[in-house]
């Protein structure tokens, strides 16, 4: 079910959430005209820290301390990244946006 379509913000083209890659959503180009795509990149960096926090809280949860705590806080916080980005991925897809050309920094060679 596609009920949450994005548009190219290029060509307008809608994209649905099987064409934009979950796991490389900061850096893909648009299957119909080719535009450098992004998510935005406010909308990772939440999903990130959520993942981040429930894993300590998580951790802490389940009794781990020292060493133990750190190694899993730390490997629980990727998972739950991945898993958070499939999740609201299918909820609620993030606004795509023109990734900035590459080339723009350089310019000291014209
Ligand atoms: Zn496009």
């Amino acid at each position: 079910m596609l009920r949450y379509m994005q548009c190219c913000p290029s060509c307008g083209a809608k994209l649905g959430s099987e064409t934009i890659p979950i796991l490389r959503a900061y850096s893909f180009s648009c299957p119909f005209c080719g535009a450098p795509l992004r998510v935005a990149a406010y909308h990772s960096g939440v999903i990130y820290l959520t993942s981040i926090m429930f894993s300590v809280a998580l951790t802490l949860y389940l009794g781990f301390r020292d060493l133990a705590f750190a190694l899993i806080t730390i490997l629980g916080s990727g998972l739950i990244f991945v898993v958070l980005c499939f999740i609201v991925g299918l909820i609620r897809p993030a606004k795509l946006e023109l990734r900035p050309p590459k080339n723009s920094t350089l310019r000291l060679h014209d």
